[in-house]
């Protein structure tokens, strides 16, 4: 038996009082292969050592700024070095510091929507390719053993042939902060120096496109679009609605929204085949309904030994013990694992910088439609 080594890991964000880092560290520590080590972990230097006192970690490996941690850490033996770096600051950080990290020849696992722009999107992916680092995007939803289990149901031809996919992403909680111009300054989600060209469609718009992608296989051709701000002095969108076309011919919906009022992460999509159709919801993540014409309807559980492979090896307990957000996106941190030690890995065990290419051109055509009088878009790849 080899000794088992943890990946070292860093972490740039994500710190005291930040939303989704929490998920991160959980997740990692989850497959029990990934130690964090340090990091810059906020923008502020002492809320960051007082985040690293609380998480125990040494002081000297808790860097005030991304610099200041690339230089100290390439100083180090490479036995010692921090191996892979999570990014989790907000948007308009994404693409400068994941560039850095990969020039230096870190490992990344970056927060959605990737980057500003398509254009820094396919940079990455180069640089990814140039350095042969492992990138993983952390379209955390991908995780959900139910939604992997639709991806090889829909892979096996369980539906037949595709005809109709509606993904929805509805939330609630900007509809108390938008009517409120105080309110909304606070938010740098609306802002577009920090959250990049679009609120809605970039926050949860892109969660839903590349659900469709992820499950389906489907490349999604073309976009015809609406978004709303709501309020002219708004510039960023917070409700949006894209109708797709697929390259198998069939049509689909992309609805996301930020003031449906009292939403709180309404997530799901519904593919609907020439033989049956899947239906899956994030709030319910356990259950996967499988209808089918004259047939009474199946509910798919993890845990089960009818589920593919990709599903079995992304639930831990057995049936009857809910699989929730941390165990999602644990299932990306070890599918990470795997390809950061160069072992085999499903197709599906992560979403990857593709993704975010995918990502960032349909939040572009998606604008791009909407601001040319609701025209149909190309999303040319
Ligand atoms: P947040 O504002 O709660 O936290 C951001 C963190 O980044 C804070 O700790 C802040 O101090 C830190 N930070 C800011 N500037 C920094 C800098 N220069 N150096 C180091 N740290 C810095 O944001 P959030 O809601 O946690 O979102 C972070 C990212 O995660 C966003 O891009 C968001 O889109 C994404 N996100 C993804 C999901 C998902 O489901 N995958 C869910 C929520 C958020």
């Amino acid at each position: 038996m080899s000794k088992h080594r943890k990946i070292r890991l860093g972490m740039i964000g994500g710190g005291l009082n930040s939303f989704i880092g929490i998920v991160h560290r959980i997740a990692a520590y989850m497959g029990e292969e990934y130690t964090l080590i340090g990091g810059a972990f906020d923008s502020n230097y002492e809320s960051a050592l007082e985040f690293a006192n609380k998480l125990e970690l040494d002081p000297a490996r808790t860097y005030p700024n991304i610099d200041t941690f690339i230089e100290k850490e390439l100083a180090l033996p490479e036995n010692e070095r921090i191996e892979a770096v999570v990014v989790v600051t907000p948007n308009f950080l994404h693409y400068p510091m994941a560039k850095q990290l990969i020039q230096a020849g870190f490992h990344v696992i970056c927060e959605k929507p990737v980057t500003n722009t398509a254009a820094e999107a396919i940079e990455l992916e180069e640089l990814v390719h140039k350095h042969k680092v492992v990138f993983t995007l952390t379209h955390t939803y991908t995780g959900y053993p139910m939604v992997r289990q639709m991806k090889t149901m829909i892979a096996q031809g369980a539906l037949g042939k595709i005809q109709k996919v509606d993904a929805q992403y509805y939330q609630g909680w900007i509809n108390p902060v938008i009517h409120d111009k105080d309110k909304r300054a606070t938010v740098w989600r609306l802002d577009p120096a920090k959250a990049g060209q679009s609120c809605c469609m970039g926050d949860i718009g892109v969660h839903a496109f590349n659900m469709i992608e992820y499950t389906t296989g489907l490349k999604t051709l073309k976009v015809l679009a609406d978004v709303d701000t709501l309020y002219e002095d708004n510039p960023l969108d917070i409700d949006g609605t894209a109708m797709c076309k697929f390259d198998n011919g069939a049509k689909g919906l992309v609805r996301a929204s930020q003031i449906a009022t009292a939403e709180e992460n309404n997530l799901r999509i519904a593919v609907y085949g020439t033989k049956a159709s899947l239906k899956w919801e994030q709030e319910n993540p356990n259950y996967l309904y499988f209808l089918q014409e004259g047939q009474p309807l199946q509910v798919l559980k993890p845990g089960h030994e009818y589920n593919g492979d990709l599903a079995k090896i992304s639930t831990k307990m057995a049936p009857g013990h809910p699989e929730g957000i941390f165990d999602s996106m644990a299932n990306i941190y070890l599918g990470t694992a795997r390809a950061i030690r160069g072992e085999a890995y499903l197709e599906g065990a992560f979403p990857t910088i593709r993704d975010g290419v995918r990502g960032m051109k349909f939040i572009e055509a998606v604008l791009a439609s909407a601001g040319n009088g609701n025209v149909w878009t190309e999303i040319v790849d």
